[in-house]
């Protein structure tokens, strides 16, 4: 594959450096009108209907008093590792829950999705020599879209259940009331989770020498437990053999790493609260998570999601699905990033594998003959989801694996570059989607099925799939 120079990069993302201007963002967004709020003069999809104005009013009163969860400089360090990814010279890697849950919230849960990402990175960088970009649907992943506003079961309507920020999942009124005094909780839980992550990240946890320790106990006996460990000790050979000639295994990038979070900015009251002015750029950033991404739900170009993306200068992703028609994609992503900047926009698609050959290949020509910068980013889950008999949401490992070749392929034809994945997954051993190389069963579905919102990939099923695509960029 055809690697662009990474001098060239690093040039287009130096002159697209932030303008001083009041109401020009770093992307060369007329901001013009744009503030903060501005999206409420806009249609705000999937908000939910709060009874109380004043309780709402309050609860963001008091996230606005509280500290930015991210600096804006490490979304901009982000912004380059995009870029560079973009660029064909670095692989993207997002993967967490569907809907972070208050009940799930444990360290130890924190740490095996965080520990499952590291050692997919391990095998992805082992495979393609290039660096991988870590993001985590961590430290903020709780508002979701919904289909119906009401959930019917046996004759009984109540509002659908809108993630752990909003309301509770158990199928009563009370649960099911939007309660704004959750929206703080929300953010107390991505505040310690990021503090976790953090302190994993910087604080020897991820140290490259410890790619051994890494391994999940229950995957210990498991087939894909055993091609990881075997890539290990040739990572440890390889660090072994470094330290050997002279260099240093203590050096920073083999002691730390960088960790990103990401999360769809569904809830503007929310993402409002949180969205700051830089002090060194005098822009604004959305500073309740590095990456923020719009769903396919509500990419409406005259939106209030859309209103508030073009305002933020964090890197920002786009769900695309085969409903996107390409003009209208191009258009998007001009209105958001006018300056073509590289690394500010991803395009997420998410049609099936099916679907994915038919149509991303016109998406690809368009966005390529408007001649846009963006980075090209597969969700193989949201494509995929069936319900069985028994009444499971769940996904078909093989559904997933087809998707993720597909994007690989029709990238392969095109000769643009697969930049990355997305993914729901969790370092719990569940039983959520069927198939892989354990085998869940449509019966087993009941065993472990823990997910709040979409079923998710297990540890060995994501760690599969990380040797597929470390296969697929080595080819
Ligand atoms: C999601 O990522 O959880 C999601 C709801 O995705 P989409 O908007 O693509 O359906
Ligand atoms: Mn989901």
């Amino acid at each position: 594959r055809a690697m662009v120079d990474k001098a060239s990069v690093m040039a287009a993302s130096m002159k697209a450096k932030p303008t001083k201007s009041a109401d020009v963002s770093a992307t060369g967004a007329n901001l013009k009108g744009w503030t903060p709020a501005s999206w409420r003069e806009r249609e705000a999809l999937q908000q939910p209907k709060y009874e109380d104005a004043n309780e709402l009013e309050n609860a963001l009163n008091e996230i606005k008093s509280r500290p930015p969860l991210v600096f804006a400089g490490e979304s901009r360090d982000l912004q380059e590792k995009l870029a560079n990814a973009a660029a064909g010279n670095a692989f993207v890697l997002f993967g967490g829950d569907c809907a972070e849950s208050f009940k799930e919230f444990k360290a130890d849960n924190v740490r095996d999705t965080y520990r499952v990402l590291l050692q997919m990175a391990v095998v992805l960088m082992y495979g393609s020599g290039v660096p991988v970009v870590k993001l985590g649907r961590m430290a903020g992943q709780f508002a979701k879209p919904r289909s119906e506003d009401l959930e019917t079961i046996d004759g009984v309507s109540l509002p659908s259940y809108r993630g752990d920020n909003i309301n509770s999942c158990e199928f009563t009124p009370e649960a099911r009331r939007p309660d704004p005094a959750r929206l703080v909780k929300a953010y107390d839980q991505s505040c310690a989770t990021l503090n976790l992550l953090r302190a994993f990240s910087g604080g020897g946890y991820a140290a490259m020498t410890r790619v051994n320790d890494w391994e999940l106990d229950f995957t210990e006996n498991t087939e894909r437990g055993r091609q990881y460990a075997d890539l290990a000790s040739r990572v440890d050979a390889a660090i072994d053999f470094m330290a050997a000639c002279g260099i240093d295994e203590n050096h920073p990038s083999m002691q730390e790493t960088s960790f990103f979070t990401a999360h769809e900015a569904l809830h503007l009251g929310y993402e409002e609260a949180l969205t700051r002015l830089d002090s060194t750029t005098r822009e604004y950033y959305g500073c309740s998570a590095h990456f923020l991404w719009c769903g396919e739900r509500t990419r409406q170009p005259e939106g209030a999601h859309m209103e508030y993306f073009r305002g933020v200068s964090n890197p920002i992703g786009i769900k695309i699905s085969d409903k996107s028609d390409g003009e209208s994609v191009v258009s998007l992503v001009k209105h958001l990033n006018p300056d073509n900047v590289p690394g500010r926009i991803t395009l997420i698609s998410r049609m099936g594998a099916k679907k994915l050959r038919e149509h991303l290949p016109r998406l690809i020509t368009a966005i390529e003959d408007a001649g846009l910068n963006v980075l090209w980013v597969t969700d193989p889950m949201h494509g995929n989801t069936i319900k069985t008999d028994n009444g499971y949401k769940t996904r078909p490992f093989e559904a997933v694996r087809d998707e993720i070749m597909a994007f690989f392929e029709v990238h392969e034809k095109m000769g643009t570059h697969p930049g990355g994945v997305h993914l729901e997954m969790t370092g719990q051993n569940v039983t959520e989607c069927t198939g892989g190389t354990n085998n869940v069963s449509v019966a087993d579905l009941e065993k472990c099925y823990l997910t709040h919102c979409d079923p998710r990939l297990n540890a060995s099923q994501a760690i599969e799939l990380a040797f597929l695509m470390a296969g697929e960029l080595q080819a």
